[in-house]
C-alpha cells in the first residue's frame, strides 16, 4: 500500500491544522451567499501556498506536486469552495505554463500567479465535448502576429473573476489530441465575451461560466503550445 513519508505526513499535518483554522468557520456561508471566497484567496497567496509548486526562481517553493495534492485535499475536507478555488490556482493553468510556456511567459504570469494577482481559469469543456474532449471544435487560426479564436466554452471554474484563461483549441483539420493546441487570452481582449455563471448544487461559491470568442485576436506571445494544422 502506497504511504506517505515521515515528511509529506507532517507536511499534511500542517495543512490541516492551517486549513481547519483559516476556512473551516466560513466553509458553509460561502455556499449558502453564493459568494466567491476571495479572502481565502488571498490568504493562500499570503501564506505561500498559491506558489507551492512553482519554481522557485519565478517566486514559488519548487514542492513536488503531490504537497499541492495533500494541500488540496486537506482544504477540500473543511471547504469544498476554497478547494475550488486552490485547485485552480496552484494545481491548473499555472502548472501548466511552468511545463510548458517559455521563458519570457513564465517570468511574465508565473509571479503574478504566486501573489493572487493573476487568476487564471481553464477553458477546455465545450457544449459538445465533455469527457470527450477531443471532440472540441473551437478553432485557433494564426495570421500574422495574432491567433484568431472562435468558438464556445462551458463550466469555466471562476471564469467570471478570472483576469487569464487558458484556453485548449483546434488550429486546423488534423483530428484528435494532435491537432489541439494551448494559449492564454487575457480579460478585456476584444472578441472575448464571459457569460453568466450556471447555477450549481454544491461548490456554490465558485460559480462555472461560458466563455465565448468571436474573431478574438490573440497575440502570439500568448502562445502555449500549437496544435497541428
Ligand atoms: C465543478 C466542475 C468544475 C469544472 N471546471 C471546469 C473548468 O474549469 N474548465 C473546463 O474546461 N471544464 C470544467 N469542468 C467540466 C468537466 O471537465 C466536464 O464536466 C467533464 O469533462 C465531463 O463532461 P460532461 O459534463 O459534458 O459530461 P459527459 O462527457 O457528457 O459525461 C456524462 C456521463 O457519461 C459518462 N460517459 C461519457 N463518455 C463515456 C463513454 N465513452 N463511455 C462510458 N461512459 C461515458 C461520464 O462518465 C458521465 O457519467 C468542470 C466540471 C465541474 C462539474
Amino acid at each position: 500500500m502506497f504511504q506517505l513519508d515521515p515528511e509529506l505526513e507532517s507536511f499534511r499535518e500542517d495543512a490541516r491544522k492551517m486549513a481547519e483554522r483559516a476556512f473551516a468557520a466560513k466553509a458553509a456561508y460561502w455556499d449558502e451567499e453564493e459568494i466567491y471566497p476571495t479572502e481565502n484567496l488571498k490568504l493562500l497567496a499570503e501564506l505561500g501556498y498559491l506558489g507551492l509548486v512553482i519554481p522557485e526562481e519565478y517566486g514559488g517553493s519548487g514542492a513536488p506536486i503531490i504537497q499541492g495534492t495533500i494541500l488540496l485535499e486537506e482544504i477540500a475536507r473543511v471547504c469544498f469552495n476554497t478547494a475550488l478555488v486552490a485547485q485552480v490556482g496552484i494545481n491548473g493553468p499555472s502548472r501548466a505554463i511552468a511545463v510548458l510556456g517559455n521563458e519570457e511567459q513564465k517570468k511574465r504570469w508565473l509571479p503574478g500567479c504566486v501573489s493572487g494577482e493573476n487568476i487564471f481559469g481553464i477553458g477546455i469543456s465545450e457544449p459538445g465535448a465533455g469527457s470527450a474532449m477531443t471532440d472540441m471544435i473551437t478553432s485557433a487560426t494564426p495570421d500574422g502576429d495574432h491567433i484568431i479564436l472562435n468558438g464556445q466554452k462551458c463550466f469555466c471554474t471562476g471564469g467570471h473573476v478570472a483576469t487569464h484563461i487558458l484556453v485548449f483549441a483546434r488550429w486546423g483539420k488534423t483530428q484528435g489530441p494532435r491537432g489541439i493546441g494551448a494559449l492564454v487570452v487575457e480579460k478585456g481582449t476584444p472578441g472575448f465575451e464571459i457569460g453568466h455563471p450556471g447555477p450549481k448544487m454544491g461548490g456554490r461559491g465558485v460559480a462555472e461560466v461560458e466563455l465565448f470568442f468571436d474573431h478574438c485576436r490573440v497575440p502570439v506571445e500568448n502562445l502555449i503550445m500549437a496544435g497541428d494544422p
